[in-house]
């Protein structure tokens, strides 16, 4: 029976994490994931089952964590790493426990069988990591690391007992347990990272991580989806909520689902314009036509309020209510012959409950005619009109502040000097942000000037839900961008395993004044948009508190197209009916992630998925929509 087998990994993530502000340590971005995933790859070879405890933002640990449950502890404000112990050994479906903190992206890959080795030779209950710590200028010191351990799951009862005593401590419940202490070399390897100084300088440190198999991306490139995924889970809706008039309400997040109050429609009606009659009156197969008597007339508004009998039938405007004892409309049309007040009907003409609309089949009375979430559009203001409804509650506008940065960029109105470009940015942006529906904060254009920098941020972090920055975060130019970020605020530089907009730069803004997510874009105008529909995109709607997603379909591409597989690539395209009406699609010239007019001539983006290598024409590709009717 193997080691792993035995071994089931536990990851302590139910810690305050105070040092990293509110944001919880094992959740922090890190080398294009987050610090757990990094825990629970390094554990995975290791263990046959891992478990993670955590106390706080347990659907995010969740999201994470895939298979592996996430259980917080259940000794009562306490939070240490025993109570997480305690959970983990609960949990234990296998003969060993091996702990590792959430924050230890580096652990050892050979932690399990080095303990396990020292476990048997010793005959001990728990074995602990230590290591050789040199400071600065002193003796080299034994340095134990508890939560590094390799425990014996039959050891539950006696850490029961320890902690029903009211003890706390992880040192003295192991000083009551045979222990086997396991010297490891490498030190850095149970570095945990406990400030965001830290974290920000191992970011840029080279990766020790494992290397990717062939076919993904670069181990230090982020897939999309996973970069989509940590920011969302981040997200949560703004609170506040407002009531408007239903017109004011287009383009609005529906707060509230919206109850229907009545039937829609509120009796039975007719589809047509024709006569109202009783569906069993109609003649059968073979039978002679027949002739029906009007007796009455019912139009929409104005009831027919007479009951026809057999061989009656009441003329019939399109809406009316159906009279009592109707089933089935004839439309005008349709009759074989129509006179002074009479109509006549042959065999087939229609079926029986022709044309006859049912109360409540638009809408039921209680239904939720409109989920909370729901973009209003032109359609849901009818909607809820149509139960006279005037007023609906919308989730208040999120407001977004964006600048661009860089030396280079001029406003429109000065003049271009030799070397500078217009600050295109801000006007996509300025689009972007007005079609989603935010309030923007427009902050001009920031110099690529760290004083300057730092103070827009915290300008807009005293405004605005969110700020978006185009330019700066490509490496080189953002090392001064790092170090101000990492004073003001939880942030982490991703790089991309996509084309355009391969880095981006995303996290929190923390100041006396409020705190704003950011999303700091690439500066080429075409890397803006991609990011922004991709990353911000996502992430304001989830703020805004809205459900949407982008319609995504299938074409034919007319032309080849050369790739690389390990990336996904957001090529613009002109989608058409082609042969057939089947869609097709072509590109739209030249690709730089400099060239606008490769959007502006676009009505989608041809979405070639990481794994994909080049295309030969004629292939189906996955394409995204730029516009809806509605
Ligand atoms: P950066 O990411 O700052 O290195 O910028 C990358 C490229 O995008 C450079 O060619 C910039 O001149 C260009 N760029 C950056 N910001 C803007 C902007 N707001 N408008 C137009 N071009 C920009
Ligand atoms: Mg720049």
């Amino acid at each position: 029976m193997s080691l792993k087998s035995k071994v089931t990994g536990l990851i302590l993530a139910g810690g305050r994490g105070t040092r990293m502000g509110r944001v919880d340590k094992g959740l922090q971005p890190f080398r294009g994931t987050t610090l757990v995933e990094h825990v629970m790859r390094r554990l995975a070879p290791q263990a046959a089952t891992i478990v993670i405890n955590a106390n706080r933002n347990l659907p995010q640990y969740q999201a994470v964590a895939g298979e592996a449950p996430v259980l917080p502890d259940y000794l009562d404000g306490f939070e240490g790493p025993l109570a997480g112990l305690q959970i983990g050994l609960q949990y234990c479906p296998t003969e060993l426990l091996l702990t590792a903190p959430c924050d230890s992206p580096f652990l050892p890959a050979d932690l399990a069988e080095r303990l396990h080795a020292a476990m048997q030779a010793q005959d001990a209950d728990v074995a602990l990591a230590v290591t050789m710590e040199s400071e600065e200028g002193g003796e080299p010191r034994r340095q134990l690391h508890p939560v590094f351990a390799l425990l014996k799951a039959s050891l539950l009862p006696q850490l029961d007992a320890y902690l029903a005593t009211g003890a706390r401590r992880m040192e003295s419940w192991y000083k009551s347990l045979r222990v086997a202490e396991v010297m490891f070399d490498d030190a850095d390897a149970f570095r945990n990272i406990n400030t965001l100084a830290e974290l920000q300088q191992h970011e840029r440190a080279p990766a020790p991580a494992p290397a990717a198999p062939a076919g993904e991306p670069a181990a230090d490139a982020m897939p999309v989806a996973e970069a989509q995924r940590i920011i969302c889970e981040r997200m949560t809706p703004v609170a506040a909520t407002e009531t408007l008039p239903l017109r004011a309400a287009l383009d609005r997040v529906l707060a509230e689902d919206i109850v229907s109050p009545i039937n829609v429609p509120a009796y039975d009606n007719s589809a047509m314009d024709g006569y109202a009659l009783r569906g069993a009156d109609l003649p059968a197969a073979g039978a002679p036509d027949a002739t029906f008597k009007v007796i009455g007339i019912a139009y929409a508004g104005r009831p027919c309020t007479q009951t026809p009998q057999a061989g009656e039938c009441v003329r019939i405007m399109t809406g009316a209510a159906i009279p009592p004892g109707c089933d089935s409309v004839l439309q005008q049309e349709l009759a074989a012959h129509i006179g002074a007040d009479t109509v006549t009907i042959a065999h087939g003409a229609i079926r029986p409950g022709a044309n006859r609309r049912f109360a409540g089949e638009d809408l039921k009375a209680g239904g939720i005619a409109l989920a909370k979430g729901k973009i209003l559009r032109p359609a849901d203001l009818g909607l809820v009109a149509s139960l006279g409804i005037g007023e609906v509650a919308v989730q208040r506008k999120l407001r977004v502040a964006f600048f661009s940065t860089g030396d280079e960029l001029r406003s429109l109105g000065d003049s271009l000097d030799e070397g500078c470009v217009y600050d295109s940015n801000r006007y996509t942006l300025f689009g972007m942000l007005t079609r989603l529906g935010c309030e923007i904060i427009d902050m001009g254009i920031v110099r690529d000037d760290p004083a300057a920098l730092e103070a827009a941020l915290r300008e807009a972090s005293a405004q605005a839900d969110a700020i978006i920055t185009s330019g700066g975060v490509s490496e080189g130019a953002a090392d001064y961008t790092r170090d101000i970020l990492a004073r003001i605020g939880d942030v982490a530089f991703w790089k991309l395993a996509m084309r355009p907009g391969r880095p981006l730069a995303f996290g929190q803004i923390r100041t006396e004044a409020g705190s704003a997510w950011l999303f700091g874009l690439p500066g080429n105008p075409v890397a803006v948009m991609v990011s922004f529909y991709l990353f911000a995109r996502p992430a304001l709607l989830r703020m805004m508190g809205a459900q949407s997603t982008l319609p995504m379909m299938q074409a034919r591409c007319t032309e080849a197209i050369r790739k690389r597989p390990g990336r996904t690539e957001y090529q613009r395209g002109i989608i058409s009916a082609g042969a057939g009406g089947e869609p097709q699609v072509r590109l739209t010239g030249a690709q730089g992630s400099g060239i606008l007019r490769s959007m502006t001539e676009a009505n989608c983006i041809v979405v070639l998925r990481e794994a994909q290598a080049s295309i030969a024409a004629g292939e189906m590709v996955d394409v995204l929509l730029f516009d809806g009717l509605v």
